[in-house]
């Protein structure tokens, strides 16, 4: 096991390591203040913007600048609005995620879409499962912002998330080519990593679920950090040994 001293930046997770069910962890606060901004949060959030989310953020006592944020949601139809210029999307999606769709000159639609995007849709009905599953039938590119199917709540409960809209729409198509971009693939890391400027062997990705946050740092070769009781990784004094004992895997 290396030590965490040659660790100069952190990605992040954010729903059960920085915040649940709408307030911030306790610890949260302090653990980003001791990183003094040499981190950004990579959240498989699938229903808002970066700037939504600081503010959100910014009202649980979190302060964390939208630059600082890298989320699937957006982060997938960047990639959409790139390969794909002003494509016709049918979006699955939150009212601010349609109208991130339309500033990156994409084209929402209900009929004949290009591309189906599928996002954390709390409006998902009969109807739009009916149109989706008939519109990858014809053949629209399917692009999924995560593949969770819930996410923690508060009291134990759970929140569905894009995984479960994704589950029921294969349930009626069958199996079809679909592009999950969220964790535990690469974008968000790279993403992350890119905003960090820091080499791989110095960032270390702090998370709670091992198999989007463990595996997908392992996939790209960052250390991992699960956070577990309520342990964030602290560099205090140059005492490593908290995060050690929580640090559940290593890639080196
Ligand atoms: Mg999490």
């Amino acid at each position: 096991m290396r030590s965490l001293q040659d660790i100069r930046g952190c990605l992040v997770d954010l729903d059960g390591t920085l915040v649940r069910g709408g307030h911030a962890l306790p610890g949260a606060a302090a653990f980003l203040d001791e990183l003094d901004c040499r981190y950004v949060i990579v959240s498989n959030n699938a229903e808002h913007t970066p700037l939504e989310l600081s503010r959100g953020l910014r009202r649980m006592g979190l302060v964390v600048a939208p630059r600082r944020i890298v989320l699937a949601g957006t982060m997938a139809l960047d990639e959409i609005a790139r390969r794909r210029p002003r494509a016709r999307i049918a979006m699955l999606a939150s009212r601010s995620l349609c109208l991130y769709a339309r500033e990156r000159g994409l084209e929402p639609v209900t009929e004949r879409p290009d591309v189906v995007f599928l996002g954390r849709d709390r409006h998902f009905s009969y109807r739009r499962l009916t149109q989706t599953a008939n519109a990858l039938r014809d053949g629209a590119e399917f692009v999924v912002a995560n593949p969770d199917h819930v996410h923690p709540g508060p009291d134990g409960s759970v929140v569905p998330e894009t995984g479960a809209l994704l589950a029921a729409i294969l349930a009626c198509t069958g199996p079809v080519p679909h592009r999950i971009v969220g964790k535990p693939g690469p974008v968000l890391f790279e993403a992350g990593l890119a905003l960090l400027g820091l080499p791989r062997h110095a960032v270390m990705m702090v998370g709670d679920n091992p198999a989007t946050d463990g595996e997908g740092a392992r996939r790209i070769g960052l250390r991992y950090f699960e956070l577990r009781g309520g342990v964030y990784p602290s560099w205090g004094e140059g005492v490593p040994c908290r995060a050690q004992a929580g640090m559940v895997a290593l890639t080196a």
